[in-house]
């Protein structure tokens, strides 16, 4: 038997992917508004006479290069939840991971190196650790 909580982390991660293909059918600026109002709704149902509830906080946008990230705010950087980049396809997943994929991918076309000091990127060297940083002239790794 599945936990309590497998089942109620089985029983979001379903009603996301319904908010998603129910919410793809709209033009896409309205697209992540009818995913939280799907969810709303969701919310105040009950599931085997129990409430059950996806707490979000509203819409963010994070911009990385020249992306943007919309997505529905749980709080928490990791957390599962329903994003949008641009004006594409709604999807589910965190807007922590979307980050550091797009931080990575701009690193290779580039061939340059996020800076742990100053947080700016830096030409590479072969070794990275050996990279000492053009803006703040620190070792990369601090
Ligand atoms: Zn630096």
């Amino acid at each position: 038997m599945p936990t309590t909580e497998e089942t109620q982390a089985l029983l979001e991660c379903t009603a996301r992917s319904s908010a998603v293909k129910y919410a793809n059918r709209f033009p896409p600026l309205r697209r992540l508004e009818a995913a939280e109002r799907w969810l709303e709704q969701w919310s105040r149902n009950m599931v085997a006479g129990k409430r059950m509830r996806i707490v979000h906080y509203g819409i963010e946008h994070i911009g990385v290069w020249e992306k943007e990230l919309s997505y529905l705010n749980t709080g928490e950087t990791y957390d599962a939840t329903i994003c949008q980049e641009d004006r594409g396809e709604l999807f589910v997943g965190s807007w922590g991971d979307w980050v550091e994929g797009e931080e990575e991918k701009f690193e290779e076309e580039t061939d340059t190196i996020r800076c742990g000091f100053c947080g700016k990127n830096t030409p590479r060297n072969h070794k990275w650790s050996d990279t000492v940083c053009d803006h703040c002239n620190n070792l990369v790794g601090g």
